[in-house]
């Protein structure tokens, strides 16, 4: 188990858990590098009753590419992205790893939509990397 703590730039959204990560990885989708303003994001996901968010928060409603809804929330005063959870994985909440207090146990392992990712990026201690989404079947 894990305990995390996290929340957004000016401190008005804050969160916590205590959750065995389901995985943590790096997202190169075009729509993480928008949201961050970076070149990809990392994520942590944790079972969605395991996060206590406080604060207020607002939701950017989206589409992945099978057309799925994605949820990104961020707090309405700096703008900073914290979360987002799509429909195709239920009850799974992503963490916006940038977000974290203490990111001494992070360690992402696999990155997704590296068919998207920018030419320069090269990330050591990837074991599984996707050109897409992996899907289950
Ligand atoms: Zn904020
Ligand atoms: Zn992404």
């Amino acid at each position: 188990m894990v305990q995390f703590a996290g929340g957004c730039m000016c401190g008005k959204v804050r969160y916590s858990g205590e959750a065995d990560p389901i995985f943590q990885g790096v997202c190169h989708c075009t729509s993480c590098q928008k949201l961050t303003g970076s070149s990809f994001s990392v994520v942590v996901a944790v079972p969605t009753p395991a996060l206590k968010i406080e604060g207020e928060t607002k939701t950017f409603d989206s589409k992945g590419d099978s057309g799925n809804g994605i949820h990104f929330v961020f707090c309405p005063n700096c703008g900073s992205p914290v979360t987002d959870a799509a429909d195709i994985m239920p009850n799974v909440t992503m963490i916006r790893a940038g977000t974290l207090d203490d990111t001494s146990w992070l360690k992402p392992a696999m990155e997704i939509y590296c068919d998207s990712k920018q030419h320069w990026v090269s990330l050591a201690g990837m074991a599984q990397s996707f050109p897409k989404m992996p899907m289950p079947g």
